[in-house]
Protein backbone atom coordinates (compact mmCIF):
# COMPACT_ATOMS: atom_id res chain seq x y z
CA UNK A 1 0.00 0.00 0.00
CA UNK A 2 1.34 3.32 -0.88
CA UNK A 3 -0.29 6.22 0.39
CA UNK A 4 0.14 10.02 -2.35
CA UNK A 5 -0.86 13.08 -2.27
CA UNK A 6 -3.94 14.57 -3.89
CA UNK A 7 -5.82 17.72 -5.13
CA UNK A 8 -8.02 19.33 -3.11
CA UNK A 9 -11.85 18.09 -3.44
CA UNK A 10 -10.38 14.31 -4.31
CA UNK A 11 -11.51 12.73 -0.92
CA UNK A 12 -9.77 9.75 0.21
CA UNK A 13 -9.81 7.28 -2.92
CA UNK A 14 -8.59 3.71 -3.33
CA UNK A 15 -6.91 2.44 -6.67
CA UNK A 16 -6.31 -0.89 -7.18
CA UNK A 17 -3.15 -1.34 -9.26
CA UNK A 18 -3.74 -4.59 -10.36
CA UNK A 19 -7.23 -3.91 -11.93
CA UNK A 20 -6.63 -0.33 -12.73
CA UNK A 21 -9.37 1.12 -11.08
CA UNK A 22 -10.61 3.64 -8.90
CA UNK A 23 -13.16 3.45 -5.71
CA UNK A 24 -13.73 6.53 -3.80
CA UNK A 25 -13.87 5.78 -0.25
CA UNK A 26 -17.33 6.98 0.35
CA UNK A 27 -20.59 5.08 2.32
CA UNK A 28 -22.21 4.69 -1.02
CA UNK A 29 -19.41 2.46 -2.64
CA UNK A 30 -19.49 -0.09 0.39
CA UNK A 31 -21.25 -3.91 0.95
CA UNK A 32 -22.44 -5.73 3.96
CA UNK A 33 -19.92 -7.11 5.29
CA UNK A 34 -19.97 -8.67 8.96
CA UNK A 35 -16.18 -8.64 9.89
CA UNK A 36 -14.81 -5.59 8.20
CA UNK A 37 -15.86 -2.65 6.24
CA UNK A 38 -15.43 -3.28 2.27
CA UNK A 39 -15.52 -1.31 -0.57
CA UNK A 40 -16.73 -2.47 -3.98
CA UNK A 41 -16.75 -0.65 -7.20
CA UNK A 42 -20.67 -2.52 -8.33
CA UNK A 43 -18.55 -4.42 -10.34
CA UNK A 44 -16.74 -7.18 -8.75
CA UNK A 45 -13.61 -4.75 -7.61
CA UNK A 46 -13.59 -4.75 -3.79
CA UNK A 47 -11.70 -3.58 -1.15
CA UNK A 48 -11.73 -5.25 2.56
CA UNK A 49 -10.84 -3.82 6.00
CA UNK A 50 -10.68 -0.08 5.23
CA UNK A 51 -11.72 1.03 8.14
CA UNK A 52 -8.94 1.35 10.38
CA UNK A 53 -6.65 3.18 7.26
CA UNK A 54 -9.83 5.16 7.68
CA UNK A 55 -9.82 6.34 10.76
CA UNK A 56 -6.14 7.26 10.71
CA UNK A 57 -6.63 9.70 7.63
CA UNK A 58 -9.55 10.74 9.31
CA UNK A 59 -7.57 11.27 12.66
CA UNK A 60 -4.78 12.91 11.22
CA UNK A 61 -6.92 15.39 9.47
CA UNK A 62 -6.10 13.78 6.11
CA UNK A 63 -9.02 15.20 3.38
CA UNK A 64 -7.49 14.33 0.09
CA UNK A 65 -5.08 11.05 -0.69
CA UNK A 66 -4.63 8.67 -3.40
CA UNK A 67 -4.43 5.01 -1.44
CA UNK A 68 -2.92 2.58 -4.12
CA UNK A 69 -3.14 -0.81 -3.27
CA UNK A 70 -1.88 -4.09 -5.32
CA UNK A 71 -4.02 -6.55 -3.95
CA UNK A 72 -7.85 -6.89 -2.28
CA UNK A 73 -6.83 -6.00 1.63
CA UNK A 74 -5.69 -3.00 3.29
CA UNK A 75 -2.69 -5.21 5.21
CA UNK A 76 -3.57 -5.42 8.74
CA UNK A 77 -0.89 -4.40 10.11
CA UNK A 78 -1.08 -4.82 14.12
CA UNK A 79 -4.82 -4.42 14.10
CA UNK A 80 -4.63 -0.83 15.30
CA UNK A 81 -4.47 2.69 12.80
CA UNK A 82 -1.47 3.42 15.15
CA UNK A 83 1.11 2.37 12.19
CA UNK A 84 -0.17 4.09 9.59
CA UNK A 85 -0.63 7.00 12.13
CA UNK A 86 3.23 6.73 12.28
CA UNK A 87 3.36 6.40 8.38
CA UNK A 88 1.54 9.88 8.04
CA UNK A 89 3.34 11.50 10.67
CA UNK A 90 6.93 10.66 9.08
CA UNK A 91 6.17 11.79 5.85
CA UNK A 92 4.15 15.02 6.99
CA UNK A 93 1.06 16.39 5.59
CA UNK A 94 0.42 19.89 4.11
CA UNK A 95 -2.33 22.59 4.39
CA UNK A 96 -3.93 22.96 1.01
CA UNK A 97 -5.30 26.03 -0.83
CA UNK A 98 -9.13 25.55 -0.35
CA UNK A 99 -11.71 25.16 2.27
CA UNK A 100 -12.44 22.34 3.87
CA UNK A 101 -15.29 20.38 3.87
CA UNK A 102 -17.41 18.75 6.71
CA UNK A 103 -20.66 17.19 7.18
CA UNK A 104 -22.93 19.33 10.16
CA UNK A 105 -25.49 17.23 11.44
CA UNK A 106 -28.47 19.34 12.17
CA UNK A 107 -31.10 16.91 13.84
CA UNK A 108 -31.22 13.53 15.50
CA UNK A 109 -30.49 10.67 13.48
CA UNK A 110 -30.99 6.81 14.45
CA UNK A 111 -30.76 3.39 13.70
CA UNK A 112 -31.68 0.21 16.02
CA UNK A 113 -31.24 -3.56 15.57
CA UNK A 114 -32.06 -6.03 17.57
CA UNK A 115 -29.95 -4.91 20.51
CA UNK A 116 -27.43 -2.80 18.56
CA UNK A 117 -28.34 1.05 18.50
CA UNK A 118 -26.36 3.84 16.52
CA UNK A 119 -27.06 7.56 16.32
CA UNK A 120 -25.29 10.97 15.10
CA UNK A 121 -26.99 14.11 17.65
CA UNK A 122 -26.03 17.58 16.45
CA UNK A 123 -23.24 18.90 18.79
CA UNK A 124 -20.78 21.50 18.51
CA UNK A 125 -17.39 19.75 16.80
CA UNK A 126 -17.12 16.05 16.94
CA UNK A 127 -17.41 13.79 19.80
CA UNK A 128 -18.21 9.70 19.81
CA UNK A 129 -19.38 7.72 22.92
CA UNK A 130 -19.89 3.81 23.01
CA UNK A 131 -20.95 1.54 24.94
CA UNK A 132 -20.06 -2.54 24.29
CA UNK A 133 -21.45 -5.69 26.23
CA UNK A 134 -19.96 -8.78 25.77
CA UNK A 135 -20.44 -11.83 27.51
CA UNK A 136 -17.14 -12.77 28.18
CA UNK A 137 -15.59 -12.33 31.65
CA UNK A 138 -12.65 -10.02 30.80
CA UNK A 139 -14.70 -7.47 28.48
CA UNK A 140 -18.09 -7.51 30.18
CA UNK A 141 -19.59 -3.65 29.56
CA UNK A 142 -17.26 -1.31 28.75
CA UNK A 143 -18.42 2.95 28.02
CA UNK A 144 -16.61 5.52 26.89
CA UNK A 145 -16.92 8.79 25.40
CA UNK A 146 -14.13 11.25 23.62
CA UNK A 147 -14.59 15.02 22.17
CA UNK A 148 -11.60 15.32 19.24
CA UNK A 149 -9.14 18.04 20.79
CA UNK A 150 -5.46 18.17 19.41
CA UNK A 151 -4.11 14.88 20.32
CA UNK A 152 -6.70 12.96 21.97
CA UNK A 153 -7.21 10.67 18.59
CA UNK A 154 -3.35 9.96 18.93
CA UNK A 155 -3.51 8.79 22.99
CA UNK A 156 -6.85 7.43 23.06
CA UNK A 157 -7.84 5.96 20.15
CA UNK A 158 -5.33 4.84 17.35
CA UNK A 159 -3.68 2.35 19.40
CA UNK A 160 -6.17 0.42 20.10
CA UNK A 161 -6.07 -3.44 18.34
CA UNK A 162 -9.12 -5.13 16.65
CA UNK A 163 -10.21 -8.22 18.83
CA UNK A 164 -11.83 -11.61 19.12
CA UNK A 165 -12.76 -14.90 21.03
CA UNK A 166 -10.09 -17.75 20.49
CA UNK A 167 -12.94 -19.70 19.87
CA UNK A 168 -13.91 -17.45 16.76
CA UNK A 169 -10.39 -17.55 15.95
CA UNK A 170 -10.23 -21.36 15.24
CA UNK A 171 -13.47 -21.02 13.31
CA UNK A 172 -13.02 -18.63 10.98
CA UNK A 173 -9.52 -19.75 10.51
CA UNK A 174 -11.30 -23.68 9.63
CA UNK A 175 -13.28 -21.36 7.20
CA UNK A 176 -10.11 -20.30 5.67
CA UNK A 177 -11.35 -16.65 6.65
CA UNK A 178 -7.82 -15.82 8.99
CA UNK A 179 -4.54 -16.18 7.64
CA UNK A 180 -1.32 -16.01 9.19
CA UNK A 181 -0.65 -15.30 13.15
CA UNK A 182 -3.72 -13.86 14.61
CA UNK A 183 -2.06 -12.52 17.37
CA UNK A 184 0.05 -10.03 15.50
CA UNK A 185 -2.96 -8.59 14.49
CA UNK A 186 -5.44 -8.80 16.85
CA UNK A 187 -5.95 -9.05 20.19
CA UNK A 188 -7.49 -12.93 21.21
CA UNK A 189 -8.91 -13.64 24.36
CA UNK A 190 -10.10 -16.89 26.05
CA UNK A 191 -12.17 -16.45 28.98
CA UNK A 192 -10.99 -13.93 31.09
CA UNK A 193 -7.62 -14.20 29.91
CA UNK A 194 -5.59 -12.20 27.42
CA UNK A 195 -3.05 -14.34 24.86
CA UNK A 196 -1.18 -11.78 23.40
CA UNK A 197 2.15 -11.74 24.91
CA UNK A 198 2.41 -8.13 26.59
CA UNK A 199 -1.62 -7.83 27.58
CA UNK A 200 -3.63 -4.87 26.41
CA UNK A 201 -2.26 -1.62 26.00
CA UNK A 202 -5.61 -0.07 27.73
CA UNK A 203 -7.46 -1.47 30.70
CA UNK A 204 -10.71 -0.79 28.25
CA UNK A 205 -8.73 -1.83 24.86
CA UNK A 206 -12.15 -3.36 23.44
CA UNK A 207 -14.23 -0.67 23.26
CA UNK A 208 -11.45 2.21 21.81
CA UNK A 209 -11.33 -0.32 18.82
CA UNK A 210 -14.92 0.10 18.25
CA UNK A 211 -14.70 3.61 18.50
CA UNK A 212 -11.73 3.69 16.10
CA UNK A 213 -13.60 1.55 13.95
CA UNK A 214 -16.77 3.69 13.72
CA UNK A 215 -14.59 6.85 13.59
CA UNK A 216 -13.56 5.10 10.52
CA UNK A 217 -16.76 4.29 9.02
CA UNK A 218 -17.78 7.59 9.75
CA UNK A 219 -15.29 9.08 7.67
CA UNK A 220 -16.86 7.37 4.71
CA UNK A 221 -19.21 9.90 4.57
CA UNK A 222 -16.79 11.71 2.12
CA UNK A 223 -15.92 14.91 5.08
CA UNK A 224 -15.51 15.40 8.79
CA UNK A 225 -18.70 15.07 10.41
CA UNK A 226 -19.53 17.87 13.24
CA UNK A 227 -21.87 16.18 15.59
CA UNK A 228 -21.76 13.96 18.29
CA UNK A 229 -21.81 9.68 17.59
CA UNK A 230 -23.49 7.17 19.87
CA UNK A 231 -22.87 4.13 19.35
CA UNK A 232 -24.03 1.05 21.88
CA UNK A 233 -23.67 -2.73 20.86
CA UNK A 234 -23.35 -1.79 17.26
CA UNK A 235 -20.37 -2.47 14.31
CA UNK A 236 -19.79 -1.74 10.67
CA UNK A 237 -22.66 -2.32 9.60
CA UNK A 238 -24.78 -0.16 11.68
CA UNK A 239 -22.19 2.62 11.30
CA UNK A 240 -23.27 2.33 7.43
CA UNK A 241 -26.86 2.23 8.04
CA UNK A 242 -26.87 5.40 9.88
CA UNK A 243 -24.55 7.15 7.24
CA UNK A 244 -27.50 5.47 4.95
CA UNK A 245 -30.14 7.30 6.99
CA UNK A 246 -28.40 10.55 7.71
CA UNK A 247 -27.88 11.52 3.95
CA UNK A 248 -31.95 10.15 2.95
CA UNK A 249 -32.96 12.81 5.55
CA UNK A 250 -32.32 16.15 3.44
CA UNK A 251 -32.80 18.23 6.76
CA UNK A 252 -30.64 16.11 8.97
CA UNK A 253 -27.25 17.42 7.74
CA UNK A 254 -25.80 20.37 6.10
CA UNK A 255 -22.30 20.36 3.96
CA UNK A 256 -20.10 22.93 5.37
CA UNK A 257 -16.38 24.01 5.61
CA UNK A 258 -13.97 24.49 8.84
CA UNK A 259 -11.36 26.58 9.79
CA UNK A 260 -8.26 24.80 9.52
CA UNK A 261 -7.19 23.85 12.93
CA UNK A 262 -4.35 21.33 12.05
CA UNK A 263 -5.32 17.88 13.65
CA UNK A 264 -8.63 16.36 12.64
CA UNK A 265 -11.17 15.60 13.60
CA UNK A 266 -10.17 18.68 15.96
CA UNK A 267 -12.55 20.63 15.02
CA UNK A 268 -11.18 22.40 18.19
CA UNK A 269 -14.02 23.69 20.54
CA UNK A 270 -12.26 24.60 23.60
CA UNK A 271 -15.70 24.67 25.89
CA UNK A 272 -15.95 20.72 26.17
CA UNK A 273 -13.78 19.02 27.65
CA UNK A 274 -12.44 15.28 27.02
CA UNK A 275 -14.65 13.23 29.34
CA UNK A 276 -14.19 9.45 30.14
CA UNK A 277 -17.53 7.50 30.79
ZN1 LIG B 1 -11.54 -2.74 13.68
Amino acid sequence: MTLRPAAPETGIVFHRLDAGADIPALWTNTVNATLCTMLSNGEGLEIKTVEHLMAALAGCGVDNAIVELDAAEVPAMDGSAAPFVALIDRCGIVAQDAPRRAIKVLKPVEVAAGSARVALLPDQGFSMSFEIEFENPLIRSQEMAVTFEPGVFRSELCRARSFGMLEDVERLRAAGLVQGGSLENAVVVSGDRVLNRGGLRYADEFVRHKMLDALGDLYLAGAPIIGHFRGSRSGHAHTRLLLAALFADRDAWCATTLADTGELPAIVWPERQRAHA
